[in-house]
């Protein structure tokens, strides 16, 4: 076996990151052994606190798995893969109501049901939020509060993952740095099992509503051990930003074109409804790519994505005001 200095040992699994993927993988496995890896405190860093808009799952009445699927692989435009798709929206019910047990105080009415939102691309209203457009970091304080009473699961906050260590043809534990040390020895951990849970790519783009931080570390070091990547080039970007100038740029939420909200450009035209039957509720590529080409200099308009947000011409609903009071809101940036 491989021998090595300034080494660690994680009791059982490690999970390399500490947004919802890792915090919930970690309270999965519980009650087995789990060393959970995060560069900064928990709760910062990771894309999943600042998530505003909420979950997508078919909980109302008259909605099926089935239903979401098919509206999943529409807005997939004949690329998505129907048994993931099937798959994912089959359980999106039973992982939500996991949250729910976990502590996740969503949305809901008299009744005590999940209150419901809608967004672009789905036929019905299936968005489980948290006071509007607080679900991300609500989520996360649950489940950190949840992580942080739970025996089983050890965090090791301030290091940064560097590698996979390999031998034998297996991976046997990462490379890891303290946070923002470049040059130091890096520290080995061993481990019977590892887990990249350590979010996507965002932050290498020139602006990104994600956290900085989250860099497409994890694919680079799978990549690196001989994982085959599937699908790269699939990056999602949110079709609206607020162009303040700030990298990253703070988010206004989609829930808001949901709600009404539509997008116009300098001239004060609306342009969405030209280009897809559903205008500004078209799946998120189509008004991603729209807004691109009316904020390119070559087009007749110079402005910012900010300017390309108006309000519904009707007045806001006061459930509107209620539910998203501040649409630029990002809880816990860091
Ligand atoms: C502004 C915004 C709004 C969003 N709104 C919604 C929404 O309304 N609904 C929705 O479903 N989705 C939304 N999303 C997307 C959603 O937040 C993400 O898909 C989801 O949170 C990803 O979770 P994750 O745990 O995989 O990654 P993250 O939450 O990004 O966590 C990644 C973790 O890995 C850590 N990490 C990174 N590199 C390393 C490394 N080298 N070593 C160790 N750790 C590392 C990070 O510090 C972090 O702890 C939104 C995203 C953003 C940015």
């Amino acid at each position: 076996m491989t021998t090595y200095d300034n080494t660690l040992n994680a009791d059982g699994a490690l999970i390399v990151g500490a947004g919802l993927a890792g915090l919930f993988c970690a309270l999965k496995l519980a009650p087995r052994p789990v060393t959970v890896i995060s560069p900064k405190p928990l709760g910062f860093g990771a894309s999943s606190a600042w998530a505003q808009g909420g979950v997508a799952a078919a909980i109302g009445a008259g909605d099926s798995s089935h239903a979401h699927a098919i509206d999943t692989e529409i807005a997939g435009a004949g690329i998505v893969d129907e048994a993931v798709a099937e798959s994912v929206t089959a359980e999106a019910k039973a992982r939500i109501e996991d949250l729910a047990r976990w502590g996740t105080p969503f949305d809901r009415n008299a009744a005590g049901e999940f209150q419901l939102g809608r967004e672009a691309a789905h036929s019905k209203n299936r968005i489980v939020r948290v006071e509007g457009d607080r679900a991300g970091y609500a989520i996360m304080q649950a489940m950190i509060a949840r992580v942080r009473e739970t025996p089983s699961i050890r965090v090791v906050e301030g290091l940064t993952v560097v590698d996979l260590a390999r031998a034998d043809g297996r991976i046997i534990g990462v490379f890891a740095r303290k946070l923002g040390d470049r040059y130091g020895e890096p520290v080995f951990i061993r481990a019977r099992a590892t887990i990249l849970a350590a979010g996507g790519l965002g932050g290498l783009y020139a602006v990104t509503t994600n956290p900085p931080g989250v860099r497409g570390h994890a694919m680079g070091m799978a990549a690196r051990a001989g994982a085959v990547i599937g699908d790269p080039e699939f990056v999602q970007f949110h079709p609206t930003a607020i162009a303040t100038g700030a990298d990253p740029a703070p988010l206004a939420t989609e829930a808001l074109r949901g709600e009404g909200a539509i997008l116009v450009n300098d001239l004060g035209e609306r342009f969405m409804p030209a280009i897809h039957p559903d205008a500004e509720l078209a799946p998120r590529d189509i008004v991603a790519r729209a807004n691109f080409r009316q904020i390119k200099p070559a087009v007749r308009c110079s402005s910012t994505p900010a300017r390309h947000w108006a309000p519904a011409s009707s007045p806001p609903s006061r459930r509107w005001q209620d539910t998203a009071p501040m649409p630029v809101s990002t809880p816990s940036r860091a």
